[in-house]
């Protein structure tokens, strides 16, 4: 039984409360918005592109921004879809996407790798042993901000969870990345004028768990389904480990994430200085090197297809 109106739960939370449907929902969507406003994620004449894959967390991302910014005039907000060229999954998330955005009158712009790079995920895929997650997720970062910029952007919104977050921040501590670390928290890029969007992810302190169960009491998907490449990564390997840890810990993602967000400001002072921001000599995109990691990939791979 929900633990404030006595009606049937819906859901657990890692604290242990019980919600019923509108509880929850109640919930879920005074969270994001205390993220938003603790970390003064939305300022008054933004211009927000939200990323949207078609998937549960950024259509959950896009309807509460549009909740948000519906009513203030001063704010703009539309959606970008990357199409990374994913078949047997991609065609269907974007459907999803082109209908929702229909029915909350949202302005869509989709760009494709085949026509941003020359070649479909799939294709290049083909040319490489090279873990697909991190390819991809060089060429999405890429394409997301260079038509960010494009649009006018002063903000990217992202639909990054609180288990994304945990993810990244044990990833980077296993693997001696703390440097990458401090380029994570609930908005990035606050350095202006060097070619970088600020992202802001409002979802930041909600699990997957939760994110899931909103976006299926709001129905915003019609079916669930996973990109073929996200199996065997060392993201998914931490992810299970996190995932088993909290099942026996309540709490555990939370834990990790509140005490990385203590720890934040110290990282990006200490490494405020170190990454030195450059253009690409071949695509003018901000890289800490001569050129880019999309350009590299895309040279590499060319002399191969
Ligand atoms: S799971 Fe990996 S390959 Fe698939 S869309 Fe996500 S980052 Fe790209
Ligand atoms: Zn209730
Ligand atoms: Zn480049």
């Amino acid at each position: 039984m929900c633990k404030y109106c006595e009606t049937q739960a819906v859901i657990i939370l890692s604290s242990g409360r019980k919600l019923c449907k509108n509880c929850f929902i109640r919930y879920f969507e005074k969270k994001v918005f205390k993220t938003i406003k603790t970390f003064n994620l939305i300022e008054e004449g933004d211009k927000i592109v939200c990323a949207v894959s078609g998937g549960k967390d950024s259509l959950t991302l896009l309807y509460l921004l549009n909740k948000i910014t519906s009513k203030r005039r001063d704010i703009e907000l539309s959606a970008m879809l990357v199409d990374e060229g994913i078949h047997n999954y991609r065609e269907k998330t974007i459907k999803d996407a082109k209908e929702f955005c229909k029915i909350y009158e949202i302005p869509l712009k989709i760009y494709s790798y085949k026509e941003e790079l020359g070649y479909t995920l799939d294709e290049l895929l083909k040319k490489t042993k090279a873990n697909p997650c991190s390819i991809c997720g060089i060429l999405r970062r890429y394409t997301l901000n260079k038509y960010a910029k494009k649009l006018q952007a002063t903000k990217l919104a992202t639909g990054h969870n609180l288990d994304d977050e945990a993810q990244s921040i044990l990833m980077n501590q296993m693997k001696h990345n703390i440097e990458i670390s401090a380029r994570l928290g609930p908005i990035t890029g606050i350095i202006r004028n060097i070619g970088f969007i600020p992202r802001i992810k409002p979802l930041y302190f909600m699990t997957e768990k939760e994110v899931s169960i909103y976006s299926y009491l709001k129905k915003f998907i019609s079916e669930f389904t996973e990109c073929p490449n996200s199996f065997d990564s060392y993201r998914t390997d931490i992810r299970d480990i996190l995932n088993s840890l909290e099942a026996k810990y309540p709490g555990t993602k939370n834990g990790l994430v509140k005490s990385f967000i203590e720890m934040l400001p110290i990282l990006k002072e200490k490494y405020k200085f170190k990454s030195s921001i450059k253009s690409c000599k071949v695509c003018n995109e901000p890289c800490s090197n001569e050129i880019c990691k999309t350009c590299k990939i895309i040279e590499e791979l060319k002399l191969k297809l």
